[in-house]
């Protein structure tokens, strides 16, 4: 229950994921920039430790989502789906985060679709994983949505997929304002198929942004449903590529400076986002 976009530019993307959840299951935590081995990555959290969603410094992002369609599931012992994007969070290849999904415990794993974005390479890979096989694909550099829903898999592709192709018609497409307004569009009526998701046991219950530009990368996140944006707080990554030592996973939020980081450049800043623009209409 999630709906990804990816949006392709010249010289970087844009991802956004709308995290859509049973409300009775606890909140998510904000970002924290975190040592992965010896590699700085930062990633909104599960309480139980996994992830959704993560962005390293190479910059390489991934996301995963639920693949309802394929019926399957682990019958005894699941292991968390979250620990795919925690595991994989560091790798800076396609080759190199194959080789990490590998050594999961996959049959112990429900059915998933793992994104991975290597952004120096412009590459975007997908994995499938149904229970019997693991598919890695690689998908062109384009702007396109991944879509899961527990209510109505194709359904939900059909219709946010319609608003979608409609927005990508705008003028503002692919302006991060845009890709905000498009992650709390309520089309066609809010409810199990509008990409700001609401029923009555689950909704989308945070909003994620990836911006790259060059070797720049930002995450945002904010931690209600996206309709309801109004602030939130932006973790700004860069300079770790001088990084010669692992930083402690302590969190840092709230800190204007990682002294921890040796070498310069080393600066990682949090910067408060004021509400989105007041006038900005929903899709
Ligand atoms: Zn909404």
């Amino acid at each position: 229950m999630c709906t990804v976009s990816f949006i392709a530019r010249q010289h970087g993307c844009l991802i956004a994921m709308n995290r859509d959840e049973k409300l009775s299951r606890a909140k998510g935590l904000p970002p924290r920039l975190v040592a992965v081995g010896a590699r700085p990555v930062l990633a909104p959290s599960e309480s139980s430790g996994g992830t959704w969603i993560a962005l390293n410094e190479t910059p390489a992002a991934f996301a995963l989502i639920n693949w309802y369609s394929v019926k399957a599931a682990v019958k005894t012992n699941p292991v968390s789906r979250g620990l795919v994007v925690q595991a994989v969070a560091v790798a800076s290849s396609a080759a190199e985060a194959s080789q990490i999904i590998a050594r999961l415990p996959l049959p112990q794993i429900n059915p998933f679709r793992l994104i991975g974005v290597f952004a120096a390479q412009k590459q975007v890979w997908e994995w499938r994983w149904d229970l019997k096989t693991l598919v890695c694909q690689k998908e062109p550099w384009r702007s396109r949505q991944w879509i899961s829903s527990g209510f109505d898999e194709p359904e939900a592709n059909r219709q946010r997929s319609k608003t979608f192709q409609a927005a990508l018609g705008q003028k503002s497409a692919g302006r991060p304002d845009w890709l905000r307004r498009l992650h709390r569009s309520h089309a066609p009526a809010p409810g199990p198929f509008s990409t700001c998701m609401h029923r009555a046991d689950a909704a989308s219950v945070s909003y994620t942004e990836i911006i790259v530009f060059g070797r720049r990368a930002t995450m945002a996140y904010w931690n209600q449903a996206p309709c309801q944006l109004k602030s939130g707080h932006q973790l700004r990554t860069d300079g770790f590529l001088g990084a010669r030592k692992a930083i402690s996973p302590r969190d840092i939020l709230g800190t204007a400076f990682d002294d921890r980081l040796t070498g310069p450049p080393r600066r990682t800043t949090l910067v408060g986002l004021p509400g989105l623009e007041p006038g900005t209409k929903a899709l």
